[in-house]
């Protein structure tokens, strides 16, 4: 069968120590990959590069929260009952399907199944009666008196579960952004797409909380003339952030802001800009808890238009589901230029009647009725565990008084752009693989940006001459010891270690030759140019530093 690029990546990959398919020793298992030697600094490089643009340029903040997550969690944030995908089983092949893989673009579901185009990809029997499964892992916490609980599908929810803690950390002002870089997991039904889809993946998420009222972003006058490639209703259009939210194309300021953002990341990690859209999600495409969502899409020769990043606006739904949850004070204050003294309405409840009627459950209902709004005469409803329940009148007191306010409260809006780092690294590989050939030999290199080249610098004495080694070796360490990651090699021919170089991306090897005895410089070699310039010895480390610019 003859390759296509996905198989040479794969297989570069695997030889130089990128990727490696995991457990292959007992017969490896669809949807996990291991990265080995080269592949975990790629991708400790990519997940920094992130936070340089994360954490620096948006000046948000990093946590991190446990992988497993308790059932109660994911039950409030709806992923219990909608993190789902319709499944067909074919009973001849005795294989599982999700509907939306096999059946043809532009057709709906249930128009799909009715017209009996649902058909099995190995065997073409028409498939019939699909079914929801829960795409999550579940798992027990404890031996016995056991807590259900699921690994977690985004690590999004341990941000929102400490949202009261971050807002005070964030010194109660808005907008304010939290990141979260780790696993998450997802028992896809059937990993077809090698490292693509993966039921263990590494995400990067960020939660932006802003006011409802005031979705602009500090820094988008900074950014309003840059522009996005944006593919919308089937049609591809270039238009500056500005124009985009002054006609309405992007809803507001706050999503064309970490639009761009997550553009400028994807240059500077080296995704080619032909290669790249963003692609707005149609109504019955969005998620359970999303209004407005784009996603960031990578071309791939063997896969298509790849969605690597989804940005989405959340509005408020995450924290008023844990606030109903939970009875967990969720809000933010709009603060009032001067404070107010208002006439107030307001519940008192009762815990004595209360307790006895709501039992483990009468907590999160007096939180829920001290913040609510009163009015005259009206009967009152609370949402508790996805249901809604009156609160009998002798639960409660209504009380007026004068109260001093500072503010109004609100539940702050999340936008949220989720990036899956394991796409983004594949299609990274893809669009940089290039092969060359060389005195008819074919050669392979990746054209890998210097930010997030596992090895920056190869370090090799021309030839083993002892005065050259020890020179080189010198070199190797010194570079090390300035934070330069190296490959030190002495063995075969000068052309065959800068081959070996250029095919783990590589992008700068340095040579010490006879006349460093001479006048102390050595030989820099640009990858891409295959340029060599020389350089003193005591300039090499500024020279990279300068080139590598991280
Ligand atoms: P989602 O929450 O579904 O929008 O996913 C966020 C990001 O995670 C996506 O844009 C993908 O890049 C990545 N992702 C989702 N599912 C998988 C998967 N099964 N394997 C690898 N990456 C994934």
């Amino acid at each position: 069968m003859p390759q296509d690029i996905y198989d040479k990546v794969m297989m570069l990959a695997k030889r130089r120590g990128f990727i490696y398919p995991s457990f292959e020793i007992y017969g490896g298992c669809a949807g996990f990959y291991d990265y080995g030697p080269l592949g975990s600094r790629l991708k400790q490089n990519l997940e920094n590069l992130w936070r340089s643009f994360y954490l620096l340029k948006d000046n948000c903040v990093e946590i991190s929260t446990p992988t497993i997550t308790l059932f109660e969690v994911l039950k409030a944030s709806g992923h219990v009952d909608e993190f789902t995908d319709l499944t067909v089983d074919c009973k001849k092949c005795k294989q599982s399907y999700k509907v939306e893989g096999i059946i043809g673009e532009g057709i709906s579901v249930e128009k799909a199944i009715k017209n009996n185009k649902v058909k099995c990809p190995t065997c073409k029997t028409i498939l019939k009666n699909p079914y929801n499964v829960n795409l999550m892992f579940s798992t027990k916490i404890g031996i016995g008196q056991s807590r259900d609980a699921f690994l977690r599908p985004e690590t999004a929810q341990g941000i929102f579960t400490d949202f009261h803690l971050l807002y005070r950390h964030a010194r109660e002002k808005l907008p304010f952004g939290v990141v979260q870089i780790g696993k998450g997991y997802r028992n896809e039904v059937s990993p077809r797409q090698g490292i693509i889809r993966l039921r263990e993946f590494s995400m990067a998420e960020a939660e932006i909380f802003f006011d409802p009222n005031d979705k602009t972003h500090p820094n988008f006058k900074d950014v309003k003339d840059e522009v996005l490639f944006l593919f919308d209703n089937e049609k591809e259009m270039e238009i500056t952030l500005e124009k985009a939210v002054q006609t309405g194309v992007i809803n507001n300021q706050a999503l064309a802001y970490y639009m761009y953002l997550t553009q400028e990341f994807l240059m500077t990690a080296g995704i080619n800009p032909e290669k790249f859209r963003f692609r707005k999600h149609s109504d019955d495409e969005l998620a359970h808890y999303a209004v407005e969502c784009w996603d960031a899409e990578l071309f791939s020769e063997r896969f298509g238009w790849i969605e690597c990043v989804g940005i989405a606006d959340r509005s408020a739904y995450d924290l008023i589901s844990h606030m109903e949850s939970t009875g967990t004070d969720m809000y933010a204050l709009r603060k009032y230029d001067e404070p107010k003294i208002v006439d107030v309405k307001k519940i008192v409840p009762d815990m004595g009647k209360l307790g006895p009627l709501f039992k483990d459950k009468a907590g999160k209902i007096k939180t829920l009725l001290e913040n609510m709004d009163v009015k005259d005469n009206e009967k009152i409803f609370v949402d508790i565990d996805g249901k809604t329940v009156e609160v009998p009148s002798n639960c409660y007191k209504i009380v007026e008084t004068k109260e001093k306010q500072i503010g109004e409260k609100f539940v702050p809006h999340v936008i949220e752009p989720s990036y899956g780092i394991d796409r983004i690294l594949y299609c990274i590989l893809e669009q940089n693989y290039a092969e060359v050939k060389k005195k008819d030999e074919e050669y392979r290199l990746l054209k890998l940006k210097p930010e997030i080249a596992p090895i920056k610098v190869g370090v090799f004495p021309l030839v083993s001459d002892e005065r050259l080694v020890k020179i080189a070796k010198i070199v190797d360490k010194n570079l090390r010891n300035a934070g330069i990651a190296t490959y030190y090699d002495e063995g075969g021919t000068i052309g065959r270690r800068y081959a070996r170089m250029d095919e783990i991306g590589t992008p700068f090897c340095v040579t010490i030759d006879h006349d460093t005895l001479k006048d102390k410089s050595v030989t820099i070699r640009d990858r891409d140019t295959t340029k060599q310039d020389r350089e003193k010895i005591e300039d090499i480390i500024r020279h990279i530093k300068n080139k590598i610019s991280c």
